[in-house]
């Protein structure tokens, strides 16, 4: 993947239960589109004044090409020019912080709303695909409009209903915890233990809609070991805040102090009386959550795919965890019928023999008020303005924001998880241009090849394993804008075949309805093959985001991120090379990343790597952690980076860089010079550079810095485009850095 959003922004978009990445899969869709489209060539006006390029100390000698006499005048030029002069601070030599000389002078005009964590090009982007999605939802539907539409617009409208979601308030959710049988906090003495088992709480939140993977999770994934079919998998449960370092830290820390007041919080306003009472039970269940925080295992030793996979029977899970009634548990998670000789695949094993200790010797009334203020806490965003702001003490201690977004834009981002390919279809016939297919498919063709070229040149592999790494690059599938099926009524159908959602319900109903389906649907797949060119993996067209798939062994680039910044077919490419390209080369770079390794050609985990040659990717690999590791955030010098957690992105930004870079020569080579910017005397290589750094424009709270930098696998921004560029030779040629000079150290790390 080449962007995540931090854990808190996701969790507005998944509240719906992301829908689990409906994957995608197209191809040739361009035939869709016969509709003539009206293609404003490029005509570059020839500029005399040959001073015009070159005059400047950074631009007098570039390697590749002289600099070029013509600049282009185009619309097109002139609008991307405009975006890179404001985005640039110029006073700021190159060569001692790009990302500052790139992107300086658009943090100095970005403000950071009280309601957002940060500013970034992607969530720009994204901004304004939601506008565009709005006016689209809210807009009349056009004549026989298919019925998961009408759901979508129901959903959307039940979520812009303030009035009526003022007027249930928390009742619904008050009818549910009563229904999974009280929450003890809040009842107190009457709340019976008698009739409280963990297990039967945990099936009545399946049931529901409500998350069941809180203690363990147990769900159906694709086999990695054998990529063409699904098994039942068992895996540590998920916490309540986004990472355990968090719990780790204990309650000096003000993100785990926020969480405990909202709970407390939470129960205060549920009904629950005498304070010091109630302050005691949650701390109770803040100790114990740090007891199950303490038994996962960190993300940095769930990298290796061999070790985190563990066929086991019921019996063997009984023998490890024998406090869990494994048969009730899969019996009511699964809908097909497991046998006990069903093997499932787990995890960490050590991770569930931990937890079942830790349940054996946990208070059932700790266990159950953990449960429940899991199960509120998942329900808050569907209820009344003065339940949604019981969270906003933690929101603001986790990400730094203070409030709600506006209401039109949290609804709009609620929808994606849920209705993705619906909206997509809407969304690609009124705005994608099939031009840009075309385009962008002849930019993966010249980054592809120069990517397997480079394996070929590549002096630190052994003969074997280089010629499989070969292989598998050319067995990389490309897919780019959207599958056709998404337009095809009757296919989408089946996507919603079953749901029901009404109108007479109320909005809190709907989104429990919508979860529950949308867990039966994952939970479905049980029996059904993992087929790799399944539409349905590749229907989410309104994403900004791209990305490699290791079972596949495929890169797919969504409609969505084939447009402004990263992509415009009426500006020249070195621009296009170094936004979407740079994405283009990550991507394919993933396949060989610590983690895309792993896998083979036909995306199966198996080890193709010669002995020898797998201590010196180690090697090469660890010298990216260490240097990744040493970076530091401007804003705060105590806060590095995990360079163990974001090796897997750095490779693939290293790799995708430069190769992107090189793919664009070879473009040259075939196409000839382009022509230069307006008020920009920079040659189309520089520009390729100041390209691939505006896409990683951004200003960020410092608290969703830290954020992400604790739960997230990619490198804050200004490492996207410091690391590449640190450790490219043709960043320093093109831009004459000295040698020793911040961005051209001596020591430089390359694995592709
Ligand atoms: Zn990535």
């Amino acid at each position: 993947m080449t962007y995540q959003s931090s854990k808190s922004e996701q969790k507005n978009e998944s509240w719906w239960n992301t829908r689990t990445q409906l994957e995608k899969v197209l191809f040739g869709a361009t035939t869709i589109f016969a509709s003539a489209f009206v293609f404003v060539s490029i005509a570059f006006l020839v500029n005399s004044n040959k001073s015009w390029i070159g005059n400047i100390k950074t631009a007098k000698s570039v390697i590749f090409e002289s600099a070029t006499p013509y600049v282009c005048m185009t619309s097109g030029c002139v609008k991307a020019a405009s975006h890179i002069i404001e985005s640039m601070d110029q006073t700021v030599n190159p060569c001692d912080d790009f990302y500052r000389f790139a992107c300086g002078g658009w943090k100095e005009t970005k403000y950071i709303n009280d309601d957002q964590t940060g500013i970034t090009e992607f969530g720009a982007l994204r901004e304004n695909l939601n506008r565009k999605m709005r006016a689209l939802i809210e807009g009349p539907p056009k004549k026989d409009e298919p019925f998961y539409n009408d759901m979508m617009r129901l959903m959307y409208n039940q979520c812009m209903n303030q009035t009526n979601i003022e007027t249930y308030q928390a009742s619904p959710l008050i009818d549910d915890i009563i229904e999974m049988g009280g929450w003890p906090v809040v009842e107190n003495h009457e709340w019976r233990q008698e009739s409280f088992n963990w297990l039967d709480t945990i099936i009545k939140f399946r049931n529901k809609g409500f998350n069941h993977n809180i203690l363990i999770s147990v769900f159906v994934g694709p086999d990695f070991k054998n990529s063409t079919r699904h098994v039942p998998q068992v895996d540590q449960g998920s916490l309540g805040l986004p990472n355990r370092k968090y719990l780790l830290k204990g309650l000096n820390d003000s993100t785990v102090q926020a969480y405990y007041e909202t709970m407390v919080d939470m129960a205060i306003a549920l009904g629950a009386q005498n304070k010091t009472r109630v302050k005691q039970e949650m701390m109770d269940v803040i100790l114990f959550e740090t007891r199950l925080a303490n038994s996962t295992i960190p993300m940095e030793e769930r990298r290796n795919f061999t070790r985190l996979y563990n066929q086991m029977t019921i019996a063997d899970l009984t023998k490890i965890a024998p406090w869990i009634d494994w048969q009730k548990l899969v019996k009511s998670i699964f809908l097909d019928e497991i046998s006990k000789d069903e093997v499932f695949i787990v995890k960490v094993p050590s991770v569930i023999s931990r937890v079942d200790e830790i349940l054996s010797q946990t208070h059932p009334r700790i266990i159950a008020n953990y449960l429940m203020f899991r199960m509120a806490f998942s329900a808050l965003p569907q209820l009344g303005k003065k339940w949604r702001k019981l969270t906003e003490k933690y929101d603001k201690a986790l990400t730094g924001k203070n409030g709600e977004r506006p209401r039109w834009d949290t609804c709009m981002r609620r929808l994606y998880g849920t209705f993705g390919v619906p909206m997509s279809a809407l969304y690609v016939r009124d705005h994608f241009d099939p031009e840009s297919l075309e385009k962008a498919m002849e930019m993966v063709r010249y980054i592809h090849q120069e990517f397997v070229e480079s394996l070929e040149k590549v002096d630190w592999m052994d003969h074997k394993t280089k010629m499989r790494a070969i292989e598998k690059a050319k067995g990389i599938s490309t897919r780019i804008g959207y599958a056709k099926e998404i337009l095809n009524d009757t296919k989408v159908a089946e996507l919603f075949h079953g749901l029901v959602l009404k109108g007479s319900a109320t909005f809190y109903q709907n989104v429990q309805a919508l979860r529950k389906y949308w867990t039966d649907y994952d939970i479905k797949k049980l029996r059904e093959p993992y087929d790799k060119n399944d539409w349905k993996k590749f229907s989410q067209a309104v994403t900004i985001n791209a990305f490699y798939n290791s079972l596949e062994n495929s890169i797919k680039f969504p409609a969505g991120i084939l447009q402004g910044i990263f992509f415009d077919k009426n500006r020249p490419n070195y621009l296009n090379y170094g936004a979407i390209g740079y994405i283009i080369g990550h991507e394919i770079t993933h396949g060989f990343d610590d983690r895309g390794r792993q896998f083979d050609k036909d995306g199966n985990n198996r080890n193709w790597w010669e002995k020898e040659t797998d201590l010196k990717f180690q090697e090469k690999a660890q010298c990216i952690i260490d240097q990744y590791s040493n970076f530091h955030v401007l804003e705060d010098k105590n806060l590095k980076l995990n360079g163990v957690n974001t090796q897997g992105e750095n490779i693939a930004d290293n790799g995708g860089l430069k190769q992107a870079f090189l793919g664009y020569q070879k473009y040259v080579k075939d196409a000839g010079t382009e022509p230069g910017l307006p008020g920009l005397q920079y040659t189309p290589n520089q520009l390729f550079w100041i390209s691939s750094a505006n896409i990683w424009c951004a200003k960020l709270r410092l608290e969703s810095l830290k954020l992400r930098i604790q739960t997230g696998v990619h490198s804050p921004p200004r490492f996207r485009v410091i690391g590449p560029m640190v450790n490219s030779p043709h960043f320093s040629e093109t831009w004459k850095c000295p040698l020793g000079s911040p961005m051209n150290p001596t020591k430089k790390c390359t694995v592709w």
